[in-house]
């Protein structure tokens, strides 16, 4: 199987399966969580600079609005396409569940190439695509965040736009938006701090020290510098970095500060001094302690699983391991810390953020970081003690508690009619 022609949302639904069978779950139950509630497709029509028209593909999937209001991240990328967005939408669920938040699951995306449009043209694909959905959107409908390739200046449009629709300013219709605009101090780093706080309670249970532990990091945008950051901090060794253009390498260590200022000013970690090249697919293969996939889905496959030598594998990227390399990694013994736990940082601030909102408050970075530890280190043990109890993976640990908290709470709806 090459790359990326697994279905994601088939992938996202096997898992399903599998959770299910773990959890003998009422089969009722399983057929309403295997459709999403609503998804909207729209066509956006949008005047590029040099005077032509394009016509892009928006969507918005709300998958479950059981344990609160729908909430996830837009995408803008050129692979967008219903499926993707129907699985981010589900994993946006049983993220939301794992992390115990009280939020159903949701997700956005515009099949796009941002990185061949200007910064006018994206305003004007941000501001139409959220004219398209403002009637589905919502501080307590569907809160949006950004996702891959979007940021906090798509966020502040697509809140000019929505709160120019009202009449009046919403800063909690959406999360993840500049500081000066209602954002949340350390929401920016959320994601990223939350899976270096699961790969530091993961390396506390396998006894290995973070104290030099080696680290390599596929993908270098919000989530892969922030992880880096982090994990520098706790004493481990970057050796590795890459991004869509190629990646570097030293055994000595990078400073993930500096390989930042040098994408920065070059648009790549790559040709980073006194570094040494290393292809996307290799640094997956190298040999070290951890393994951080922070970019896109399936890139873990069964073609390269039984190659990886890592110790732990903590998925700041959603769905970067197909089911079938899940299955090999667990049986080599790796701790797979999945994507809906060691990813929910991100969320999780976004939750901060939006309660903030709503309440008219602003927390400080130290009470905004501590929060959060405390969310992560819960959740990262629920999932953990689930693991041991029924001796399955982390993995389907993690759905057994998204998915059960979440069937619990269709349980008691019940439906309508
Ligand atoms: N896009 C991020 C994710 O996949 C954040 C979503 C949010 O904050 O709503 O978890």
């Amino acid at each position: 199987m090459s790359l990326n022609d697994t279905n994601p949302f088939e992938a996202a639904m096997r898992q399903l399966d599998l959770v299910a069978e773990e959890l003998s779950l009422d089969k009722k139950i399983v057929e309403v969580l295997k459709h999403p509630n609503r998804v909207v497709i729209t066509s956006l029509p949008v005047k590029m600079d040099d005077g032509t028209i394009k016509v892009f593909t928006g969507y918005r999937v709300q998958y479950s609005r059981h344990r609160g209001p729908y909430k996830g991240g837009i995408r803008y990328h050129p692979n967008v396409n219903l499926d993707e967005v129907k699985a981010l939408a589900a994993w946006m669920t049983w993220k939301c569940a794992v992390a115990d938040i009280p939020y159903g699951g949701s997700k956005g995306g515009i099949t796009c190439n941002p990185k061949e449009m200007s910064s006018a043209e994206l305003e004007r694909l941000t501001r139409r695509y959220t004219s398209s959905i403002v009637r589905d959107i919502g501080p307590f409908k569907d809160i949006p965040a950004p996702d891959i390739y979007t940021d906090s200046q798509t966020m502040a449009w697509l809140l000019d736009t929505y709160s120019e629709f009202q009449g009046y300013a919403v800063p909690g219709v959406v999360t993840g938006k500049p500081i000066s605009v209602g954002g949340s101090e350390g929401r920016a780093g959320a994601t990223g701090r939350g899976a270096a706080l699961c790969t530091r309670e993961a390396a506390r249970h396998l006894g290995i020290d973070m104290n030099g532990a080696t680290v390599a990091i596929q993908g270098y945008g919000k989530v892969g510098r922030s992880v880096a950051q982090v994990l520098r901090e706790m004493g481990c060794i970057i050796i590795a970095i890459s991004d869509s253009k190629g990646g570097i390498f030293n055994q000595n260590g990078l400073d993930p500060v500096k390989v930042l200022e040098h994408k920065k000013r070059t648009g790549s970690v790559v040709d980073f001094k006194d570094s040494t090249y290393v292809a996307n697919k290799d640094l997956l293969e190298l040999d070290c302690d951890i393994l951080i996939p922070a970019a896109l889905e399936n890139v873990l496959t069964e073609e390269n699983a039984p190659r990886i030598k890592v110790k732990i594998i903590s998925e700041g990227a959603n769905g970067p391991t197909t089911p079938e390399a899940g299955a090999i990694l667990h049986k080599k013994g790796v701790m797979m810390i999945p994507d809906i736990l060691a990813n929910c940082g991100g969320v999780t601030v976004s939750y901060f953020e939006w309660a903030q909102n709503l309440n008219r408050l602003h927390w400080t970075l130290d009470e905004v970081n501590q929060k959060l530890e405390q969310k992560i280190v819960k959740a990262f043990n629920d999932v953990l003690e689930i693991s041991t109890k029924r001796n399955i993976s982390m993995r389907l640990a993690a759905y057994v508690l998204g998915v059960s908290r979440v069937a619990e709470a269709l349980g008691v709806l019940g439906l309508f009619p």
